[in-house]
């Protein structure tokens, strides 16, 4: 048995296809398994592998015995001038909050992200970027890509709320000189970093990692459910967008544009986050078992951490507020240069305690894991604080809901009905909304006093 196998076999792995993209006989591929993530394979004549070299092992984000982002963090930013430290957002030089003018009506947020890879590609920074696309192909509707143009940049915005992989672009980047940004989850981000560790030519050839800010990722099955609410046929789902933008909406109440079905079946449709996906999403359904295991929320290991603004005073706003959380001096210089002059971006400082309210709920649930050690390798969240029980067991009520969901799923074959009325998951449901009650009445007086304090900082 492969040693990845094993990461595979206890539930830890994410999929992100660095495993299969440095193995140097070629023995891991990555396909679909039978709850719509990713896993690496082993192909024929893995049996004496895990004696060997172990490349896998080492480049693997999700177990707990290489570096973790603290430690590949400080390595990387920790010398720099005027850095800065928190343990929920790792190091920091800056942080914006705002839009690029002209990327912002197609980009997930702000449109930040793409300004900032056409920046690098355009200031000759970097002379390809490597960025995440919607493909035409049905049984894998999104995959990593190489750009070379602004267009294909500009074609690849929003977020893919859909696994997705590296294992070609990678092997891409590891065969073709070059200077290339990449742009990945957390998990990718840490992989990426293990991997220049081994290969300096990974090093040397992707000067600029940048991150998106992530609460976790979701199977393919995600998209088919969403297609499924909005009265598709999630055997025939050929397309999807995530997040389009409903300028009647606030930008919390993200869009779903989904392409299903053909001829007199043929469905183009948006359902929005009110619809359900939002309750689906938060309540784990179909959540990747791995994320479970991860408390990085902001990318700590990129050198730019790219999230939406989920503040009172810009989530109601339709069009979309990015905030950027800068690691690199050089990445600094660039978009604080561009801030201060060119007309193209709209960006004010903001704060790192606001830029951590942005994200509460995710530090909350990511960082207040519930796995006990044995568990899980990753002992990094112990560095944080220890979760009060009923937060707890709503985590471990998320982690059922995700393992009931994929399974009910498939049971069901894809039949919303049929799904909604599943006993299992209606048994979950019942007890995660009466804990999430329990929840608010404890919070109350937080959330009173938290309130009273903002309208004294606004008198
Ligand atoms: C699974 C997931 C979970 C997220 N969770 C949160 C969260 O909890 N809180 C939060 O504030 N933000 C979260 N984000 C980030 C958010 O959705 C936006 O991507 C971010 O605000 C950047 O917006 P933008 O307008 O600047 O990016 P855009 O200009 O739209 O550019 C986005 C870039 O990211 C790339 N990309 C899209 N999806 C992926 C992917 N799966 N893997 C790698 N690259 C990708 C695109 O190719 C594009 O280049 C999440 C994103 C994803 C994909």
């Amino acid at each position: 048995m492969n040693i990845i196998t094993e990461v595979v076999q206890k539930g830890w792995c994410v999929g992100c296809g660095m495993c299969a993209a440095v193995c140097p006989k070629e023995r891991l591929e990555i396909r679909w398994n039978p709850r719509g993530e990713y896993s690496p394979i082993e192909v024929e004549g893995c049996a004496d592998c895990s004696k060997n070299c172990q490349i896998c092992y080492k480049v693997c984000p999700a177990h707990g015995n290489t570096p973790d982002e603290t430690e590949i963090g400080k390595k990387l930013y920790g010398k720099a001038e005027g850095v800065q430290y928190k343990s929920e957002t790792g190091y920091y030089l800056s942080s914006y909050v705002g839009y690029s003018k002209e990327h912002r009506a197609t980009g997930a947020s702000g449109g930040m992200a793409s300004w900032t890879l056409e920046a690098l590609l355009a200031s000759g920074k970097v002379e390809a970027v490597a960025t995440v696309g919607r493909t035409k192909d049905p049984d894998k509707l999104f995959e990593f890509r190489i750009c070379h143009s602004v267009e294909e940049i500009r074609a690849s915005g929003r977020s893919a709320y859909y696994p997705v992989e590296v294992s070609q672009v990678m092997q891409y980047i590891l065969n073709n000189e070059g200077r290339y940004a990449v742009i990945g989850l957390p998990c990718v981000c840490k992989a990426i970093r293990l991997a220049q560790d081994i290969f300096p030519k990974l090093k040397r050839r992707i000067p600029y990692v940048l991150g998106l800010t992530c609460g976790h990722q979701c199977s393919k099955f995600f998209a088919e459910y969403i297609c499924a609410l909005g009265g598709g046929d999630p055997h025939e789902l050929r397309e999807m967008i995530f997040r389009t933008k409903d300028l009647t909406q606030p930008a919390s109440n993200l869009g779903f544009l989904f392409h299903s079905g053909c001829g007199s079946n043929e469905i183009f449709k948006q359902v929005l986050w009110r619809d359900g996906v939002g309750e689906a999403f938060a309540n784990g359904f179909f959540q990747i078992p791995g994320c479970f295991y991860c408390d990085d929320v902001f990318a700590e290991c990129a050198d730019i951490a790219f999230m939406d603004a989920w503040l009172p005073e810009y989530k109601k706003q339709p069009e979309g507020h990015s905030i950027i959380l800068i690691r690199n001096t050089e990445a600094d210089e660039l978009i604080g240069n561009e801030a201060c002059g060119s007309g193209k971006l709209k960006l004010s400082e903001i704060s790192i305690k606001r830029v951590m309210q942005s994200q509460l709920n995710v530090i909350n649930q990511k960082q207040s894991l519930l796995f006990d050690k044995k568990d899980s390798l990753s002992l990094r969240y112990y560095l944080y604080k220890k979760p009060m029980i009923l937060q707890s067991r709503i985590r471990r009520i998320h982690f059922e809901i995700s393992d009931k969901s994929s399974i009910a799923w498939n049971f069901h074959k894809k039949n919303l009905v049929e799904f909604n009325k599943d006993n299992d998951l209606l048994e979950l449901s019942t007890k995660l909304s009466k804990y999430k009650k329990y929840q608010k009445i404890i919070r109350l007086p937080m959330r009173i006093s938290g309130r009273i304090q903002r309208a004294c900082l606004r008198i």
